[in-house]
């Protein structure tokens, strides 16, 4: 098992008499000092505005930058810089995607494909795109314990122009079958894009193996700061498409009436950059890497199992998705019967222990599947068993403070 938890000095924090056992990492992550370090550091000593200046800070600031857009670049193992443009965050890359190449792609006919457990971010931004173009978005309603069947494949068809879908579920938990979804994708010729908000920072994803053709992920989820977001996009896709948001350094020249766009990936970065939050994914990074992604595997995959195995022996507990722990990431989202989540949530925060309710930014799931909220639970590097040992004998607790005898 990793063992990092002196890194991270919010872990430390106590709650209502209790060691905080943080548990809600698939809605954002902790900063282990290393991260906040390097925004320290470079706040202190190189802060200045990027590409912008012959000064000495604005030289240093870009200087960070472009060292945080290549070690995103290696990390994903982008084919090149131009490939990686940062955003704020998954969201709005995927509003990125949506608009510029969405609407200025697709027709009445076409149609957008994904599956009915998505995050918001990957579909609200497809029903706009479809509201414009005329195109149609079309679920793939996966089976009861969230895999794929062989009809939600066969719906990708010659008519679909974009496949999108999250690499992990925020709510299910599991690993899609990526390879094969995007297989069948490009064999009719669409589109894919890739969520990799809840993959990312928990396995090697690699876009050229892959092969995808966009991807977003976060920096918060993965130990950086909010505020901080990628996009990868195939060069020949990007170049294809209009700049998103305008102002700054995306712009080459402008006249009165007209302007030419900088090159890629400028193109698509308006304004002033946010350099302390790629300096801050830069460091998360390193982190990460130091770790090796068979370590961190190794450790989530083995808090998993004991949560599942324990969860499973309590009554009452109904687990979203598929209880195979091979087939989950640390992702596990769960009914208490007859406990509204936002009660269990309040009950388990009183003992220093945050759980994540709601309806995960994921509505028609939560319609589908009849929870229209519900409770989750996610790990990341720092948790420990024993933080699993005390969810485990905390857990029926819930029930039993909502008046109930078992
Ligand atoms: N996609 C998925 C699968 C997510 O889990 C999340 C965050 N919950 C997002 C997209 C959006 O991430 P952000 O809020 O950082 O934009």
């Amino acid at each position: 098992m990793l063992n990092v938890r002196n890194d991270f000095p919010i872990l430390t924090k106590r709650h209502n008499g209790h060691q905080l056992v943080y548990l809600d990492n698939a809605a954002t992550t902790q900063k282990p000092r290393q991260v906040i370090q390097a925004v320290v550091d470079f706040l202190e000593n190189h802060n200045g505005n990027p590409h912008r200046g012959a000064h000495i800070l604005s030289v240093e600031a870009s200087e960070a930058y472009d060292q945080a857009r290549e070690a995103v670049r290696r990390f994903i193992n982008a084919r090149s810089g131009e490939e990686v443009i940062f955003v704020r965050n998954a969201t709005e890359g995927m509003n990125l995607i949506a608009r510029s190449y969405g609407e200025t792609h697709l027709q009445k006919g076409d149609k957008i494909i994904i599956p009915i457990s998505e995050h918001h971010a990957n579909l609200v931004t497809w029903q706009r795109v479809c509201r414009a173009t005329g195109a149609e978005l079309v679920y793939m309603y996966l089976d009861e314990t969230g895999h794929f069947t062989e009809d939600d494949l066969a719906k990708i068809d010659t008519s679909a122009k974009i496949v999108a879908f999250a690499g992990v579920s925020n709510v299910l938990g599991m690993k899609v079958p990526a390879e094969k979804i995007i297989e069948r994708a490009h064999a009719v010729g669409a589109v894919v894009v890739y969520d990799g908000a809840q993959a990312v920072p928990h396995m090697k994803v690699d876009v050229q193996a892959l092969d995808c053709d966009f991807m977003v992920f976060s920096g918060h989820k993965m130990l950086g700061s909010a505020g901080t977001g990628v996009v990868y996009g195939k060069k020949e896709l990007l170049n294809d498409m209009e700049p998103f948001l305008l102002g700054g350094d995306m712009i080459e020249y402008v006249q009165e009436q007209t302007t030419t766009f900088n090159v890629l990936p400028f193109k698509f970065e308006a304004g002033t950059e946010n350099v302390e939050g790629a300096v801050a994914l830069h460091a998360a990074i390193e982190y990460l890497e130091r770790l090796g992604w068979e370590a961190i595997e190794e450790h989530e995959h083995a808090l998993v199992v004991r949560a599942l195995e324990g969860m499973k022996k309590i009554p009452h507990i109904r687990i979203i998705g598929s209880t195979d722990p091979e087939e989950k990431t640390g992702v596990i989202a769960f009914m208490i019967d007859g406990v509204h989540p936002h009660d269990a949530a309040t009950i388990l925060d009183s003992y220093g222990i945050a759980i994540r309710s709601g309806h995960h930014c994921a509505q028609p799931f939560g319609a589908h599947i009849g929870a229209e909220a519900s409770n989750r639970i996610s790990f990341y590097i720092y948790n420990t068993i024993e933080e699993v040992e005390y969810f485990l004998e905390t857990l029926p607790l819930v029930r039993r403070q909502m008046g109930y005898k078992d």
